[in-house]
């Protein structure tokens, strides 16, 4: 099914006098267990896209719909439970807490949301198996490599289950094998737990091994036959 879908979306911003569209007219539809890539150069709207998706901020005109039901702004603003429990978010420079051991930084968004201590520490483990990071569980993250920090990212943002990850840019730092991996592993989490990636990236590597490439231009979806020949190569 589609987990989250935005419907003839539309987005101004406003720097005093100045107006600068940033959407104009958006329809997406992100669905259940794919790797959706958005790409397109700096400007074309793939942030505010992630920041919709990921109810951090509401169009000025159109829907955005969870789980087909239509999400108001008044929400967003209040959404703080919603969100939690239903999307995570990977960045390209990871965002951990470096006083915090790989373990803590995983079991954070548990704490937050007052999930009782031993449930905690059996979900943490769960995921830091499931990204092949449970012998690491007691180090901090300047111990790891570039690679292993995202994987923590990931569990991190899936020890609450949810139903969508947004990615921004989460390959961008890293080598060549080391994305391949995360790749992989992102590939493995959406096909056995069934969470959708909206991944916004420039990364060649990654947009070619997605399920779907949508590309942007100027606040528009640019149509998918000229969209995706990466895709359709591969
Ligand atoms: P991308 O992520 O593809 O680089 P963005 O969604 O960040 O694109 O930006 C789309 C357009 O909106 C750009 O013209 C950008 O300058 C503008 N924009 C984005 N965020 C803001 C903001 N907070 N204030 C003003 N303009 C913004
Ligand atoms: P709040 O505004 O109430 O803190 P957030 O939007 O920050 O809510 O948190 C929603 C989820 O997004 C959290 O579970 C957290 O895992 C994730 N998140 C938010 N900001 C970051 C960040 N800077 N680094 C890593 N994860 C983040």
């Amino acid at each position: 099914g589609t987990v989250m879908a935005l419907r003839g979306v539309r987005k101004t911003y406003r720097l005093g006098a100045h107006v600068v569209p940033a959407l104009q007219g958006v329809d997406l539809d992100v669905r259940a267990g794919e790797l959706l890539a958005l790409t397109g150069p700096s400007g074309s709207g793939k942030s505010t896209i992630l920041n919709l998706c990921g109810l951090i901020d509401s169009p000025d005109e159109g829907q955005v719909l969870l789980h087909g039901q239509a999400v108001d702004a008044r929400q967003v603003l209040a959404s703080t439970l919603l969100r939690r429990d239903t999307i995570g978010f990977v960045f390209q420079s990871f965002n951990l807490v470096p006083v915090m051991t790989v373990a803590e930084n995983v079991d954070y968004p548990l704490f937050l949301a007052g999930v009782p201590a031993a449930q905690r520490r059996e979900r943490v483990a769960e995921a830091l198996a499931q990204v092949g990071l449970s012998e690491h569980a007691a180090h901090r993250p300047d111990a790891l490599s570039g690679g292993q920090r995202q994987r923590v990212a990931m569990a991190r943002a899936l020890v609450k289950r949810p139903s969508l990850v947004i990615a921004d840019e989460p390959t961008a730092s890293l080598d060549s094998h080391t994305a391949e991996q995360v790749l992989g592993l992102m590939r493995s989490l959406a096909h056995e737990a069934g969470a959708a990636f909206l991944i916004a990236t420039h990364d060649e590597r990654l947009t070619r091994r997605c399920d779907r490439v949508i590309s942007l231009l100027d606040g528009r979806i640019v149509p998918a036959t000229a969209a995706t020949p990466a895709a359709l190569a591969h």
